[in-house]
């Protein structure tokens, strides 16, 4: 499908409204993007963490970090297998390529132990998917926001107030970040979507943080509206149907996986 008519997602919307240019040459022109650790780091622990919950909470510990060390050593070697000079690997801060590989895994491993500890002593409710009559887990979503086709998934979404709430339609959604970039724009469209693909309410929604082991304060989402929302994803659909991809030079540019094909690169700090 041409990258004019695919449905967007939130991860595209952030990306298009901070760079265009960035947009286009990983969407359009595909320029093959330099690997992080960063991204392997977070895939590998959403994969461990799901896989604990979807296992009713029975497994243990050491077989969870079994399944980040496999998930990410196994991206990382078939990335070094494309560019094994770790140089060109992004990395952020002092850190170079190679180190912020080794260090990631270390800090994926206690993170995801961390995870499972918090999980056992805190119970999350997760909330039963009606369709599948399973956990609420990686939920996937396809709604019309702006008259334009969104999707994604939603790491989790829980009985709201530990399954207090009389309202028993009532659920929160969760998102899981290894990163420090929060984005309240993602928790929005996911309330949005859950409301609308679900009928559910959603009133708040938070952020479980590795960084720290521990949840977020919740976010307030019941004022947001569909409109709100949907504007959004309909300025960036117009700009991406138009042709336009504005650059937009600065700071990002020091973590921006396609600097190398830019021309507009600029490592202002
Ligand atoms: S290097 Fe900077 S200007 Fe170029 S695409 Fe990346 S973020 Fe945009």
């Amino acid at each position: 499908m041409s990258v004019e008519n695919q449905p967007r997602s939130v991860s595209q919307t952030e990306q298009y409204e901070k760079c265009g240019w960035r947009f286009y040459l990983q969407r359009v022109e595909r320029v093959p993007p330099r690997p992080a650790a960063w991204s392997f780091h977070g895939t590998a622990f959403h994969s461990a963490a799901e896989a604990w919950e979807r296992s009713s909470r029975t497994l243990e510990a050491d077989e969870v970090t079994e399944l980040f060390h496999e998930q990410y050593t196994g991206m990382v070697n078939e990335a070094l297998a494309e560019e094994p000079n770790t140089d060109r690997w992004l990395a952020a801060g002092r850190y170079t390529g190679g180190e912020d590989i080794e260090r990631r895994y270390v800090l994926g491993m206690d993170q995801t132990a961390a995870y499972v500890e918090w999980s056992k002593a805190n119970r999350p409710a997760l909330w039963t998917e009606p369709n599948t009559g399973g956990p609420a887990l990686e939920l996937s979503f396809m709604v019309e926001l702006g008259g334009v086709k969104v999707r994604g998934f939603i790491d989790q979404a829980l009985e709201e107030d530990e399954g207090k709430v009389e309202d028993e339609d009532e659920v929160r959604v969760r998102d899981l970040k290894t990163g420090t970039m929060k984005s309240k724009f993602q928790l929005q469209t996911y309330s949005v979507a859950m409301r609308k693909q679900w009928g559910v309410k959603v009133n708040r929604a938070d952020w479980y943080l590795a960084k720290t082991g521990r949840l977020s304060r919740p976010v307030k989402v019941d004022q947001v509206s569909e409109d709100e929302i949907g504007q959004r994803f309909a300025d960036m659909d117009a700009g991406v149907k138009a042709g336009n991809f504005p650059a937009n030079p600065g700071f990002d540019c020091n973590f921006c996986d396609v600097s190398h094909g830019c021309i507009f690169f600029s490592s202002k700090t």
